[in-house]
């Protein structure tokens, strides 16, 4: 029945149909316990395991394989040394499906579960193409539209932010305030019904090719703590003095513009600012948990990818007469051991969290353990994947070197990993 409801739901995709990814509502885990676990998987990155996930999400998933395999990994390279992917892509990506999954239909996304979108966070990550900005774009920013939008700004941005015409972003860091979002200086003054907005942030995803930016801006110096005085507002580009300043020079994710963001005195109508005036602090610590399971999700995930590359690696390379894979059984097969060990007891857990967030009950700090832990494992993993490819492994043109630099700031945005250990901490030593 779940192929024929699909059947029934097809997208098209270049001429071609592409499969919808299933609505919670007809997500029937039919024969979810027949579902392998990763630890008993061939692969760490197969196609059809996982109780979480039904036959639909498999359908779903071959399709979106296939999209980073023809659509993004051909060209990463390219976009590497642009520095940035093509606004081509983001429409193909609109066009078959894969942005806004997990926003209701009715207000314009496509209305697929929580899992389809993770389907999506996971493929890029198998992918190994840390360029196309596409997470945070529908699973950052489209939900602050969705959750607190009025009508008009639903309307507005949604529907064009899941054909991927209209590229989100979210500015909340600046120069001086980073792990600390109460310290921020960006404001927005009133003036008649409008805003006058003035500030600069910097390291913002997709900046450079955003065109809507929710800015976290000070709209009440006076408030009893700087969180009450924060608001949120949506920030079009083209809009006079909205500046989007130089590229930076990064470490890794090399095919990601972020950039720096200029406001000066921008005028903003009052239907820019995004829910409650001096609500923005309590909307971000509501957003932030499915942030911190994003980045876990795609850090078990690199972490998987990264695993069978390696295996495949030590497999085939030969020194001593043998195999890497078949020498040293101390050092190389025990360490593949304790990392599909360890990336599969994390697995498990990560797999917990969007279960429960799916139901709408994953409290913030076990979104902060998630992220805490598996961003640790994915350095770890790509530090011994890279020590196991040798000399190679330090080449740019092996994947995993790729990996090991990409995986570096995941324990940096989102919240540092230091601020989750804070958030952890607060709720242990908490009185209930
Ligand atoms: C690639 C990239 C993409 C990003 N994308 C975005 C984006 O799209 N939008 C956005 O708004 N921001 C974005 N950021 C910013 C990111 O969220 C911040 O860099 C991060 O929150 C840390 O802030 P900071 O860099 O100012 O470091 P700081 O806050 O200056 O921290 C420096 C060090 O001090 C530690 N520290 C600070 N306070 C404490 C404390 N109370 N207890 C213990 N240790 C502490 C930190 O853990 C860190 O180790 C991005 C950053 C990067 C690198």
């Amino acid at each position: 029945m779940a192929s024929r409801l699909l059947r029934g739901s097809l997208r098209l995709w270049g001429g071609r149909c592409a499969p919808c990814p299933p609505r919670s509502a007809r997500c029937a885990h039919s024969g979810g316990e027949h579902r392998l676990e990763t630890s008993s998987a061939k692969k760490l990155t197969d196609i059809g395991i996982r109780r979480i996930f039904s036959s639909d999400h498999d359908i779903f998933r071959e399709s979106v394989r296939k999209f980073f395999q023809e659509e993004v990994v051909p060209h990463h390279t390219e976009w590497e040394k642009a520095g940035e992917v093509s606004r081509e892509l983001w429409e193909k990506a609109g066009k078959q499906g894969l942005l806004g999954v997990n926003i209701a239909e009715r207000h314009g996304g496509i209305g697929g579960d929580l899992y389809s979108a993770a389907v999506v966070w996971e493929e890029q990550a198998y992918s190994n193409c840390t360029g196309p900005g596409f997470s945070l774009h529908s699973d950052i920013v489209m939900p602050y539209i969705a959750n607190y939008g009025t009508e008009e700004q639903i309307k507005n941005f949604i529907p064009r932010m899941t054909a991927g015409k209209c590229i989100g972003a979210i500015a909340m860091t600046e120069p001086g305030a980073g792990s600390d979002l109460q310290g921020v200086r960006t404001h927005a003054k009133k003036d008649g019904s409008d805003w006058i907005l003035n500030g600069s942030k910097v390291f913002i995803t997709n900046g450079w090719l955003s065109d809507v930016v929710i800015v976290v801006a000070v709209t009440n110096r006076e408030a009893r703590s700087p969180a009450h005085g924060i608001s949120l507002f949506l920030v079009e580009d083209g809009m006079k003095g909205f500046i989007k300043g130089r590229k930076l020079h990064k470490m890794g994710m090399k095919a990601q513009y972020w950039s720096e963001l200029f406001f000066e005195d921008v005028r903003l109508p009052a239907s820019a600012l995004l829910g409650e005036e001096n609500k923005g602090f309590y909307y971000l610590m509501q957003e932030l948990p499915q942030e911190r399971l994003l980045i876990a999700e795609i850090a078990v995930s690199a972490s998987e990818f990264m695993f069978e590359e390696t295996r495949d690696y030590v497999k085939q390379r030969k020194a001593f007469g043998k195999t890497v894979a078949h020498i040293q059984l101390k050092t190389v097969q025990h360490k593949l051991a304790e990392l599909k060990t360890h990336i599969c007891v994390t697995r498990a857990f990560v797999d917990s969290c969007l279960q429960l967030h799916e139901m709408k009950r994953l409290d913030s700090a076990s979104a902060s353990m998630a992220k805490y832990w598996a961003s640790e494992l994915q350095n770890s993993v790509a530090y011994d994947c890279v020590q196991l490819h040798g000399g190679w492994g330090y080449m740019w043109e092996y994947p995993i070197a790729k990996a090991y630099v990409d995986a570096r700031v995941q324990p940096i945005y989102g919240g540092t990993n230091e601020i989750m250990k804070e958030l952890i901490a607060r709720d242990i030593v908490r009185d209930k």
